[in-house]
């Protein structure tokens, strides 16, 4: 007679049991043990309804689980925000992107919200202030012309990119900065502060648009990952105090604001460019002289616009004729040339 397999078990035990009698006790327990479980599994898998209920009470607490931690995760301050956001959101992020306008980045940055928190000093932030290259360099001098124009750019057809270069880097919602980013700030004047490698390019592109009769100006260049969780927060506590739960306010504040550790102004890599005459950060900036020259020529410089009009559905971030990224001189070139942006240029050359 063919022998079940709980048969096969228990005699496979008795034998060992009966080759030493010390075995004997330990036999017995890793047989109770064995067929509890045997039984347990046979238990469930025979009948499908029972399987079915425990695998739908499992499915469910797990679900509950994943709504919850992102606000267990923010009380005990177990991760950071931007953590809490790209664990939770990066599934949901394309429809997010889909179904929400995009909204500019600095629009609502500085308004004030009650209740703001007593980390965060604005009288030390300096990045509201608007400096034109007289008030950078005073006394009226001159910073040095860029001879390098002519002849170069020409090369940038063989030119290798790397997708290792700082100057490449993608930061977006979906991209944040990672944590080993390192970079090293430079004093463009007073508290006006971004990455010191672009200093030259910058002041360069200034000295251009002065010849030009333009007098371009910059501000909020760097700023802190600590401001920008600071208009976050503060931003989530609003929403949340108007009865949002707080997936809904950080959904919505995400929108408004860049999710602290996603801007590329926390890297110092993307300024704020306007002009002495007109610094409201607005889309008819674009109409200016200033903003028209901006357009045409930072890209001789190595900057960009990075949210370009008619791109808003790969950027999720609208129009910004103000804001400009630095991507070196040689991938700024093909940006501007094939009319793309930071993301497409991703997906074509790196
Ligand atoms: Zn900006």
């Amino acid at each position: 007679m063919k022998k079940t397999f709980r048969e096969k078990i228990i005699s496979k035990f008795i034998k060992l049991a009966k080759k030493n009698k010390l075995l004997h006790y330990p036999c017995l327990a890793a047989l109770t043990v064995a067929l509890g479980v045997y039984h347990l599994i046979r238990h469930f898998a025979t009948n499908t309804k029972r399987y079915a209920s425990v695998v739908f009470v499992m499915i469910f607490f797990m679900a509950s689980c994943s709504f919850s931690f992102a606000v267990f995760a923010e009380r005990t301050g177990f991760i950071r925000a931007q953590e809490t956001y790209s664990a939770i959101v990066e599934d949901s992020d394309i429809s997010l992107a889909v179904e929400t306008e995009a909204y500019t980045e600095e629009e609502i940055v500085l308004e004030e919200v009650d209740g703001a928190d007593l980390e965060y000093n604005p009288e030390n932030d300096m990045s509201g202030d608007v400096y034109t290259l007289d008030d950078i360099l005073e006394n009226g001098e001159e910073y040095r012309t860029d001879n390098s124009l002519e002849g170069e750019g020409q090369e940038t057809e063989n030119y290798a990119f790397s997708s290792t270069d700082w100057r490449l880097v993608l930061i977006n919602k979906q991209h944040p900065i990672s944590e080993d980013y390192e970079f090293k700030l430079g004093r463009i004047k007073d508290n006006l502060q971004c990455d010191e490698r672009i200093i030259e390019d910058l002041l360069l592109m200034m000295q251009a648009a002065k010849k030009d009769g333009l007098n371009i100006a910059i501000q909020s260049p760097y700023r802190t990952s600590d401001r920008q969780e600071h208009n976050f927060n503060k931003r989530i506590k609003l929403y949340m105090g108007q009865g949002m739960s707080y997936m809904d306010a950080y959904k919505k504040a995400s929108q408004v604001i860049t999710v602290p550790g996603c801007s590329e102004h926390e890297i110092g890599l993307a300024l704020d460019i306007t002009s002495d005459t007109f610094q409201p950060l607005i889309q008819e900036f674009a109409d200016t002289q200033e903003g028209m020259w901006l357009a045409e020529h930072s890209h001789e410089y190595g900057f960009i616009l990075r949210y370009p009009a008619g791109k808003e559905y790969i950027t999720s971030i609208e129009y910004e004729p103000w804001h400009f990224r630095y991507v070196g001189r040689e991938a700024a070139k093909i940006m501007y040339e094939e009319e793309i942006c930071l993301e497409e240029f991703w997906d074509k050359y790196l």
